[in-house]
């Protein structure tokens, strides 16, 4: 739903006039749009970046059509790191539409680093699950 862009973000909802307002609530500073919700606000911004330092990539933040073109282009591998980085990213995109519907519906609100620290847990747990090689576990138990 999200590569399509068919999440009711506020954008989609204000074009069918069902709502009036459209601020991102994850930064209070910018309309809504998928684009804007997943890389270019501030919030989300500090979340990816946290991910990726935390999995010693260099990949930071970036516009969604670098992205897409990275997820369907360069990360189509089977090795370990590249899995582990679409595992990221669909982390990271999971989380983030999360924390923006509580924030929403829930008034419920947590910091970057609390976002971070699910989303690495959700990682982790994935990784362990998938039986990974002594070297890829070693790797992961390292970070
Ligand atoms: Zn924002």
């Amino acid at each position: 739903m999200t590569v399509n862009d068919k999440l009711q973000t506020q954008d989609r909802l204000l074009k069918h006039e069902i709502i009036q307002g459209s601020v991102c609530k994850l930064c209070d500073d910018s309309a809504e749009s998928r684009n804007h919700l997943f890389f270019e606000c501030k919030l989300s911004n500090a979340v990816w970046n946290g991910i990726m330092e935390w999995l010693k990539f260099k990949w930071r933040s970036c516009d969604w059509s670098t992205l897409l073109n990275w997820y369907c282009f360069r990360l189509k591998g089977k090795g370990f790191k590249q899995k582990t980085k679409r595992m990221a990213l669909a982390a990271a995109v999971y989380n983030i539409w999360r924390e923006r519907n509580n924030r929403i519906f829930q008034l419920k609100c947590k910091t970057p680093d609390a976002i971070i620290k699910d989303i690495k847990m959700d990682i982790f747990v994935a990784i362990l699950n998938g039986s990974p090689s002594a070297e890829d576990r070693e790797w992961i138990l390292s970070l």
